[in-house]
């Protein structure tokens, strides 16, 4: 697959001031939000982003559409690196780069009417005419079926369901005619009963448009479904990466295999792995040393606690961060 996005040694770093003396001597600490990552997207790949809350796939996925300034390393994008691009030459990308949050009650206006909604980006950026700005808010509403568009677009927010809602706020994304969206635990604040219908309008997108998706969620059963691979996210770090399937029957890394423990399963002769992750995940202001799973890892050894394990390519594009392998 041709790569569209690759990550190196990406590390988005935020400031932390302990207090009045600290604002005035300038000595300050760092919340270490993603700590050296490298990955890569395909074109037409999603990528699911899975990790509990706290973990840095939402920071991540504003790093990569630079809503946020990377503190370091490179976003190369079509083998253009934009980590570092500002005004001007960064607005060339701004169209191609383009997010879905969680929760569409936050992120869309509700004064706008739906068709003001989707247009907004365009308008901004003065990227099309009345006649083309028409066509192509209605167009975006076709794709993400909000059927016929004409009777949605003159509607307002709390006209919608919460999975219309999302369906603006995909189209919001879509007109902009991305090559890239970071769609950020897109149905997470959905009813289950209307999940699917935002997830399948997502796959779909991908079909038709080859789309690349980086899809950040926490719960890796829906990522397995998304993704056609999946990147494991620990304090600032990726700690495995495999294709869905293999990740999910094989997983190698102690907390991967503690994320999946804790995923039900309705066959209760079902073979499970039982991997239980000790506590809970540490604050990224206070990362232990070496690994920084150690002190809930089951597994961990002395070599653990002093070595940072780098991420290896242990079998064919299955990558793992761990001593054990
Ligand atoms: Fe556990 Fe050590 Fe592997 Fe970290 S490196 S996951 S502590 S075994």
């Amino acid at each position: 697959m041709q790569e569209l996005i690759s990550l190196r040694g990406l590390k988005v770093y935020y400031p932390f001031y302990t207090g009045f003396l600290s604002k005035i001597t300038g000595a300050k600490l760092f919340v270490k939000a993603v700590d050296g990552v490298d990955l890569s997207i395909g074109r037409g790949e999603i990528l699911g982003l899975v990790g509990e809350s706290g973990s840095g796939k939402t920071t991540l996925g504003k790093a990569v559409v630079r809503l946020v300034d990377p503190t370091e390393g490179s976003i190369l994008y079509d083998g253009v690196d934009i980590a570092a691009l500002r005004g001007s030459a960064l607005r060339k990308y701004r169209s191609k780069l383009q997010m879905i949050f969680q929760d569409p009650y936050d992120s869309i206006n509700p004064r706008m009417s739906v068709f003001d909604v989707v247009a907004e980006g365009l308008v901004i950026n003065k990227m099309a005419e009345k006649k083309e700005l028409e066509d192509r808010v209605m167009h975006a509403l076709e794709d993400v079926r909000l059927l016929p568009p004409e009777n949605f677009a003159r509607r307002y927010p709390h006209e919608l369901s919460g999975g219309q809602r999302q369906r603006v706020a995909i189209a919001r994304a879509l007109v902009m005619r991305p090559e890239f969206i970071a769609a950020d635990e897109p149905a997470s604040m959905l009813d289950v009963s209307i999940r699917g219908e935002v997830l399948n309008v997502m796959l779909d997108l991908r079909e038709r448009y080859g789309l690349s998706f980086l899809f950040i969620t926490h719960d890796l059963a829906i990522a397995k479904h998304m993704s056609d691979r999946i990147a494991v996210m620990y304090l600032g770090k990726v700690v495995e990466v495999a294709d869905s399937e293999e990740l999910v029957k094989e997983p190698l890394h102690p907390y991967t295999q503690a994320l999946l423990a804790a995923i039900p399963v309705p066959d209760p002769t079902a073979p499970k792995i039982q991997v239980k992750a000790k506590g809970e995940i540490s604050n990224a202001l206070n990362v232990p040393p070496g690994c920084p799973f150690h002190p809930r890892c089951p597994y961990a050894f002395d070599r653990c606690r002093t070595e940072v394990p780098g991420l290896r390519e242990v079998k064919p594009g299955h990558w793992v961060a761990c001593h054990l392998y």
